[in-house]
């Protein structure tokens, strides 16, 4: 069975202070009201890593870097590496964030690199995949999401392919403030779930995550997690207020099953 996962991702958000006190909150509200199925990702700045994974105490808390390097280590004025993040006491990388293959050009082929480094490294990626509006509108958006999935995980086993967690983040979506309805959600996620079910086992596409991401709120959380294929949020966003990212928590609790 897959993991259930509220991940928050803060992108370039929050300052050291900011970053602990949400840290602090998400570990008050799990001493008091301890989870007990899903997991609690934060996602900090590369910079607040060791600090994230320092007071990140209960088991249920977990932190992801945002990105990586593919290369091993050397020359490359600015990147880090899976090692890097390893050492800073991160267990999960963001790999393939539509932002990052928008805004920084990042390609199929880099990223799929880029998932090898994080598994030969023991990081539990979490791979982003998403269409554009122009290729929902154009009916193109199951094809792309299989090519995206198709180049990212061709060349990984049916042993190594549940190590990875699916993020399905329609990129008209993030940042929007415009979600998917349930529906829509719902439809590329069991999409998703079939396609690993052909390509590597019914077991596989059982035991993979599938989180969905682009504008989860509180208020739209409960429709989205209660869909049956759906275990969990990639959340921007509402996961830098800590009311908001301990609610998320709670409904993840409640609904994700
Ligand atoms: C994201 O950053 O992955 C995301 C889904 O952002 P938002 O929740 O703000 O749309």
């Amino acid at each position: 069975m897959s993991r259930k996962i509220i991940a928050g991702n803060w992108k370039m958000n929050l300052n050291l202070k900011e970053g602990a006190e949400l840290i602090n909150a998400a570990e008050k509200y799990l001493a008091a009201k301890p989870v007990h199925h899903i997991d609690v990702i934060v996602a900090p700045p590369a910079y607040q890593l060791v600090q994230s994974s320092q007071l990140s105490k209960n088991e249920r808390l977990s932190v992801a870097a945002q990105n990586m390097a593919a290369e091993e280590k050397g020359a490359f004025t600015g990147e880090i590496s899976a090692s890097m993040v390893k050492d800073a006491g991160a267990e999960l990388v963001i790999i393939g964030h539509s932002e990052r293959r928008e805004i920084f050009g990042e390609s199929d082929e880099l990223l799929e690199r880029k998932l090898k480094k994080a598994l030969e490294h023991g990081l539990y990626p979490i791979f982003c995949v998403g269409e554009s509006l122009s290729q929902r509108k154009n009916n193109e958006h199951f094809q792309h999401i299989e090519n995206q999935l198709k180049a990212g995980l061709q060349s990984f086993s049916a042993e190594e392919v549940p190590q990875i967690i699916i993020a399905y983040e329609p990129i008209w979506a993030i940042g929007t403030g415009e979600t998917a309805s349930q529906e829509q959600a719902q439809e590329m996620h069991s999409f998703i779930r079939k396609y690993l079910g052909q390509q590597f086992s019914a077991a596989v596409a059982d035991e993979v995550s599938i989180l969905y991401g682009g504008s989860v709120k509180p208020d739209n959380a409960r429709g989205l997690f209660g869909q049956p294929d759906i275990d969990g949020g990639l959340i921007g966003g509402a996961s830098l207020d800590a009311e908001s990212f301990t609610s998320l928590i709670q409904i993840g609790e409640e609904i994700l099953r």
